[in-house]
């Protein structure tokens, strides 16, 4: 059971689209639950949340989101063990996290006690939603736009903040290959980099879409002032495996998103025992490591894919290839250990997981 914190009016919806989700064929966010949640800002302060049918938005031509982009967002994942209990990982990093997006791009604040109240609530009315089959989810998207009706610059007086949810398959299917992008750029230095933020997505589409001409899933971004230092790639930080030390671009600086997986890898691998070094990490470093054979491993940490393994890392003209994957045992370890965690199959002893 959940506790009441907060007083939600809940409206089910009559008729229910469970029994069309075609179980065994989940794409990645195209099938949505049956409710979702949202909560207007206005007058200064937080009104009532709602839980409706999931259902389209009546939005004006001004609204401020769609012109000038004070919109963010997050990303969870909730499972269902087969003793039919709730988990959902970490959800204070990512309330956490929320929060400071709210902050950086001038939008008030969701409690962030709240924020993981309101998660609750609306993955237990759609648990029947959290798929049972191994490697799959439910999908959490917590998100809010400015809505005011105005076309001028200012931080907007109205905002929605909406959770829906989707139950979804794996992500990547395989290995990925990535690039080291040296010309375009992900985030600068006192930009908006740190935050989850609609518009930091739109400007690494065309980026990546070139990269993706070349036979490439994903850049690995790197610093805007030089380019000579590696930041993260994609919607992942990016780590790497260098003479058996973790190692992973540090966070100090504002360009790179925390994530929630990549700090959970750190923990993880340090208790265990392994040397974890969060540091600037060079282009040089890497490619050197490449060629020599000490990085023996590099892998992206994201909710979406939780650890995807990389086969091959384009930089220029080359493309080096990293070992098969049987032999990558930290990866592997890691990417089984938060797989099984999260499904409920082992003891959460780092105290991670959320229970209902
Ligand atoms: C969401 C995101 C990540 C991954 O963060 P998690 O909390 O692990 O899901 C990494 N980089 C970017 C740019 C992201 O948007």
């Amino acid at each position: 059971m959940i506790e009441d914190t907060v007083s939600i009016k809940i409206t089910k919806t009559p008729n229910s689209r469970l029994q069309e989700v075609d179980w065994d064929n989940l794409p990645f966010g195209k099938v949505f639950s049956d409710h979702m949640l949202v909560m207007d800002y206005k007058d200064g302060a937080w009104q009532q949340p709602e839980i409706v049918p999931f259902q389209s938005l009546q939005l004006h031509p001004a609204t401020s989101a769609i012109h000038y982009g004070q919109s963010i967002f997050e990303g969870m994942k909730a499972n269902r063990t087969k003793e039919d209990e709730v988990l959902i990982f970490r959800p204070d990093l990512n309330a956490k996290r929320f929060a400071d997006s709210c902050i950086r791009m001038c939008m008030p604040v969701v409690p962030e006690e709240l924020f993981t109240d309101l998660i609750k609530k609306v993955v237990d009315l759609d648990r029947e939603w959290i798929p049972k089959k191994e490697g799959y989810s439910l999908y959490i998207r917590p998100f809010m736009f400015a809505t005011d009706d105005y076309i001028g610059i200012k931080p907007s007086d109205n905002y929605k903040f909406i959770i829906f949810t989707c139950p979804v398959g794996a992500y990547y299917s395989q290995p990925v290959r990535v690039k080291i992008e040296e010309y375009y750029t992900r985030a600068a230095q006192g930009g908006v980099g740190r935050a989850k933020t609609a518009g930091n997505y739109a400007a690494s589409l065309y980026p990546a879409k070139l990269a993706q001409e070349q036979g490439f899933h994903q850049l690995v971004w790197t610093d805007a002032v030089e380019h000579k230092y590696i930041e993260e790639s994609g919607t992942m930080n990016i780590i790497f495996i260098k003479d058996g030390k973790l190692i992973t671009p540090s966070e100090e600086k504002d360009t790179i998103l925390k994530s929630v997986t990549k700090r959970s890898v750190v923990e993880i691998a340090r208790h265990w025992g392994f040397e974890v070094e969060e540091r600037n990490i060079s282009v040089e470093e890497v490619v050197q490591g490449l060629k020599e054979g000490t990085i023996t491993d590099a892998f992206g940490a994201g909710t979406a894919a939780t650890i995807a393994q990389i086969a091959a890392i384009g930089y220029r003209d080359e493309v080096f290839d990293l070992p098969p994957l049987e032999s990558r045992e930290v990866s592997n370890r890691i990417k089984n250990y938060l797989n099984d965690l999260k499904a409920g199959k082992i003891e959460d002893d780092m105290n991670w997981l959320i229970r209902f």
